[in-house]
């Protein structure tokens, strides 16, 4: 009989007898690309009205088996987090903040009338995949294992009402360097016609719909040359973009932020304004209205805009594009305070730069 976890579940592992080889492994490893290859492994937990959380399992990555009944499929019942792995020099795996994203879970779980998962679960799971995966977090710069946390409505059933079955998975995949050129500033494309949240509804959930909802803006960002799609409130505040949040720098050097219930908070986002604020910079949560963008770059106010997010980490707004004006920010030293942001935060992610505010975990 194993023993209890510390966090109080006894924990099965079944190996993948058909785990790739280490050569093929390395191939893989050596352009991982995003989100196309996954580890040997995946965890699986299950959770019901009755029984809470149970039957914690580390199995072979393979397809799930789903009842066509099943409340995620009809009503979209759905929240997940995204995180990374990093390898250190000297060899350990660790990974960045991961009882902000164990919370951030339990507030969209919350929002969706989900089980809230205990975060000594969610930081149980992380090291439970990794401990037989470990072998496929990368060694190269920028590289890391991306992890993506989820859980979704199993229960077979058609009354809208919360589902009394949950399933809880983590699922990883290698990740190359996001830039292999340098960092590239983006192009952001405006989206006036369509909203990614309202108020009271689940923009500040990581939850399926909001990415449903997102790609139809995003495909008109693409027409118009933009990698990226930025969305505003009903008023015309800024709230983000569909992967990332958005920073504003002004001439001062006081960094700029929308305040809002309705987006996700990014851990990225937060953590770079913590540098900021340690370096001096003052840094301001609030409103902020696409006018105050536009006017500001017009009277000289705001120098520059960067978006971060775990994918990228930081990357500056070369321009904003909308239907009707567009934005351009050409001044290099706010370029450059994005950049050494950037390089700072991804040193301590990656071991180079002192932890001083214990924000990584070894898994
Ligand atoms: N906003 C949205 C809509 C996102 O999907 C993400 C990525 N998770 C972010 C912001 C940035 O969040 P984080 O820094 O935690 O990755």
């Amino acid at each position: 009989l194993q023993a209890p976890s510390p966090a109080g579940l006894i924990w099965q592992t079944v190996r993948n007898e058909q785990a790739k080889t280490p050569e093929a492994r390395a191939e893989i490893l050596a352009d991982p690309g995003f989100g196309q290859h996954f580890t040997d492994h995946m965890v699986d937990v299950c959770w019901s009205e009755k029984g809470g959380w149970h039957r914690p399992r580390v199995t072979p990555y393979g397809p799930i088996s789903l009842d066509p009944a099943a409340a995620v499929l009809h009503y979209g019942q759905e929240i997940f987090e995204g995180m990374k792995a990093y390898r250190h020099a000297e060899g350990s795996i660790r990974t960045f903040r991961p009882y902000e994203n164990a919370a951030r879970m339990q507030r969209s779980a919350k929002r969706l009338a989900l089980p809230e998962l205990p975060s000594e679960i969610f930081i149980e799971s992380l090291k439970k995949l990794v401990e037989v995966d470990g072998d496929w977090v990368p060694d190269a710069a920028e590289t890391s294992l991306y992890l993506r946390p989820f859980m979704f409505a199993k229960e077979a059933f058609l009354g809208v009402r919360p589902s009394k079955k949950v399933a809880y998975y983590v699922i990883a995949s290698p990740a190359g360097a996001y830039f292999s050129g340098g960092v590239a500033p983006v192009n952001i494309w405006l989206s006036t016609q369509y909203a990614r949240a309202g108020k009271g509804g689940t923009g500040a959930a990581k939850t399926g719909g909001n990415y449903a909802s997102s790609l139809l803006p995003q495909a008109e960002a693409y027409e118009h040359g933009c990698q990226q799609v930025a969305f505003l409130d009903a008023e015309g505040n800024l709230e983000e973009l569909g992967g990332m949040n958005v920073v504003l720098v002004k001439r001062d050097g006081t960094l700029v932020t929308p305040e809002s219930d309705s987006i996700l908070e990014g851990i990225t986002r937060d953590s770079i304004l913590q540098l900021a604020a340690d370096r001096g910079h003052t840094v301001e949560r609030r409103a902020v209205h696409i006018d105050e963008w536009r006017e500001g770059v017009a009277s000289g106010e705001i120098v520059g805009a960067f978006a971060c997010g775990t994918a990228a980490v930081v990357v500056p707004i070369g321009r904003l594009l909308a239907d009707g004006f567009e934005i351009e920010h050409s001044d290099s030293e706010a370029s450059a305070l994005a950049l050494s942001l950037r390089e700072e935060l991804t040193g301590i992610q990656y071991g180079r730069v002192e932890d001083r505010h214990g924000w990584m975990l070894r898994l």
